[in-house]
């Protein structure tokens, strides 16, 4: 009897414990620790890479970089060996539109950030929410909403505005709507634009610029943090106000624009380059959207690498045939737009040269863009303008996460977020070794780009 009971109580406390055991588990969850030990490292800073790195990763953070040997591994680490390969940050593309296909492609290639500057607002934010929560796999997803354009708009999700007020008005409602930026479109003139700045800058949200009516120096004075497509220099660089006339129809001020740098003399290039580096505003140039445009009517870019990654119906990137019925553009426009990417080349090399910031963007998924790897491109391209490939990485992450504020991202580095990727060659040899991808850390979670491409395919 008395062992019966003393069964009874030690088969009921052992269930007790299981049960407080087990709700412990789901309150105060294991750390989750990995260790990637013996790869080689460019942090994002800019430095040389350093040899035999130890990463260790604990809840999605990184707790400790140091070299291997140096410290104990974490017991219950679960350790990875990285030995001959390369990690950088995650991937910044620091101009994309965003589009829901598009969210897998981005972590496939390595982009764990991605810097949204228009879609319509709803649909944007509604998908930034999805991917910073979790419930798509994709980047973390920063947006600016819908642009702010003048009227009519160029795209009929804009938001059009033709008064200083209007301006300021359009400025309110983006904010209750939650963007993290604005971004403002071609046919925005200097007398919108400066109201606009004030009232942004009073909502504290910083505006990028796609310039057209208002040249890139005014602008940038004016207090805009970035200029996207290198647009408003030709305008900056000559003087010359029919560009900005040009640019009350988008696509004339585009074409006008394009074929404008081709009759640039170098020593307004440099100028120009040194004068904006003072205001300290960040380029992204997007070499590869003028590369593309410039190649548009040769049908074997349809065909590169990459793009088996894009979807038969993802319209955006694959519809060269309506773009070239809407512009006209023919073989003397290309060869015009393809004169004129030595002169946007030396831009970047004397921003660069004087000081000046420069982040990579793809634009994609615009024609002929592929989500994520369009930025591998775009590195390639910015090292071919000149940058080292160490400079190419920081343009593609930390020159990203500071356009951001985001001060976690961009950088391999204590207390920073765990979004890096790991490269099976040396890309401050090569570049192009960016491309060769082994895994993708976001958020410290391990993702292989072939496990992640065999759930599309
Ligand atoms: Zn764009």
């Amino acid at each position: 009897m008395r062992d019966r009971t003393s069964a009874r109580w030690h088969v009921g406390t052992t269930i007790l414990f299981l049960l407080v055991t087990a709700g412990c588990d789901r309150v105060f969850p294991k750390d989750h620790i990995i260790a990637l030990e013996g790869a080689a490292l460019i942090d994002g800073a800019g430095g040389a890479p350093k040899p035999d790195a130890l990463i260790i990763i604990r809840n999605g953070h990184i707790a400790t970089v140091t070299r291997v040997n140096e410290i104990p591994i974490p017991k219950g680490a679960e350790r990875i060996n990285v030995v001959g390969k390369t990690i950088i940050p995650g991937l910044i593309d620091a101009h994309a539109h965003v589009e829901r296909w598009a969210a897998g492609r981005y972590i496939a290639w390595g982009v764990t950030t991605v810097r949204d500057l228009h879609g319509g607002t709803d649909t944007v934010l509604a998908l930034r929410n999805a991917m910073n929560l979790g419930s798509i796999t994709g980047p973390r997803m920063f947006t600016a909403g819908a642009m702010i354009d003048g009227v009519p708009p160029t795209y009929a999700n804009a938001t059009g505005v033709a008064t200083a007020d209007q301006a300021r008005r359009a400025v309110d409602q983006h904010a209750v709507a939650g963007v993290d930026y604005l971004k403002v479109y071609t046919k925005i003139t200097p007398a919108l634009l400066r109201p606009l700045l004030d009232e942004a800058d009073k909502l504290r949200l910083p505006v990028a610029a796609h310039l057209g009516r208002t040249d890139a120096l005014s602008a940038a004075r004016a207090g805009v943090v970035s200029i996207e497509h290198m647009s408003g220099v030709v305008q900056a660089a000559t003087g010359d106000p029919s560009y900005a006339v040009a640019h009350n129809s988008f696509l004339a001020g585009w074409t006008t624009e394009e074929k404008g740098w081709a009759g640039l003399d170098s020593g307004a290039v440099a100028r120009t380059a040194r004068a904006l580096a003072q205001t300290k505003v960040t380029i992204v140039p997007t070499l590869v959207v003028h590369e593309m445009l410039s190649r548009l009517d040769n049908p074997i870019l349809l065909a590169r690498p990459g793009m088996e990654d894009v979807p038969n119906n993802a319209e955006s990137v694959r519809s060269v045939p309506s773009l070239l019925r809407r512009t006209g553009w023919r073989a003397g426009d290309f060869a015009a737009f393809r004169r004129s990417r030595q002169r946007q080349d030396q831009f970047v090399r004397e921003y660069k040269r004087a000081g000046g910031a420069i982040a990579a963007g793809s634009d994609a998924a615009n024609q002929l863009l592929i989500p994520g790897y369009s930025l591998h491109e775009e590195m390639t391209l910015l090292v071919a303008a000149g940058l080292t490939p160490l400079e190419a990485i920081t343009a593609a992450t930390r020159r990203g996460a500071q356009l951001l504020h985001a001060d976690s991202l961009g950088m391999i580095a204590q207390g920073k977020v765990a979004d890096l990727v790991v490269l099976n060659g040396n890309p401050a040899e090569n570049i192009a070794a960016t491309r060769n991808i082994a895994l993708v850390m976001i958020r410290g979670r391990v993702i292989r780009p072939d496990s992640l491409r065999a759930t599309w395919k």
